[in-house]
């Protein structure tokens, strides 16, 4: 796998608790906080607590026990938060940005979760 995984990011540091984070949910393998910079009423990041890059290499590289984890940890939060769409809930949307093309900032994978409000169609035109 080509990925170089820096300890340095933010992320790390979140999980090394160097820097406070307003956690949603915290399980064996995932944690999920609320991000600094809300574009949403609803915007939570889910990230694996191992040290994956990205969303390919998560899936690519993370034991069968993480991804579970991780994937039923996202179900779990937006159950809690009510807003499944096949349960009543106003639905939302999961991002995951991965490199330059996606304008990745943090290079920890996570996943975005959004709700809260209308979110538009799922990408703009670039300016
Ligand atoms: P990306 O562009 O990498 O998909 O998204 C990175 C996200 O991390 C952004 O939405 C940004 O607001 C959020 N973020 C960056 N630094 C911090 C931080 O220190 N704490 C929290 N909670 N979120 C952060």
């Amino acid at each position: 796998m080509a990925y170089a995984y820096d300890p340095q990011n933010i992320f790390a540091r979140i999980l090394r608790g160097e820097i406070p984070n307003r956690t949603v949910m915290e399980t064996a393998h995932t944690l999920a906080f609320a991000d600094i910079h809300p574009q949403a009423p609803i915007h939570v990041l889910v990230i694996p607590k191992g040290p994956y890059v990205c969303a390919d290499h998560f899936a690519l590289a993370a034991t069968d026990a993480e991804i579970v984890d991780f994937t039923r940890a996202i179900g779990r939060i937006c159950a809690d938060l009510g807003i499944q769409p096949g349960e009543g809930g106003q639905g939302f949307r999961t991002i995951a940005n991965a490199g330059d093309a996606a304008a990745q900032e943090v290079p920890h994978y996570h996943v975005h979760i959004l709700s809260g409000r209308p979110l538009g169609r799922m990408l703009q035109q670039p300016d």
